[in-house]
């Protein structure tokens, strides 16, 4: 049968998003794992694949490496813009800021 009515399949299987602990036929709705309550009728509290609370976790390092290196480069980068703009406007107008 193409339309199955059933909304939970057999082979439908729900993760903790917190610790990615496989949250399937469970008499209470807490993760065992790490105690997080769920609601597996509500999508942002629970995940269908075990691959997104990983994602998840390297989305946020990328995010803290970015912070913590790209940023300071991106200031640098401007300054030296800024440097150079100075630099080239001196140069025109005449005096050596240099
Ligand atoms: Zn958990």
């Amino acid at each position: 049968m193409l339309l199955d009515s059933d909304p939970q399949p057999d082979d439908l299987k729900l993760y903790c998003r917190v610790c990615g602990y496989e949250l399937t036929n469970l008499t209470r709705s807490i993760c065992p794992e790490c105690g997080t309550e769920f609601d597996e009728e509500d999508a942002m509290s629970v995940v269908m694949d075990p691959q997104e609370v990983e994602t998840a976790e390297a989305d946020e390092l990328l995010r803290k490496i970015m912070v913590v290196f790209v940023s300071p480069l991106v200031l640098i980068f401007l300054l030296g813009v800024v440097f150079a703009i100075v630099f080239l406007i001196g140069k025109v107008v005449g005096f050596e800021l240099f």
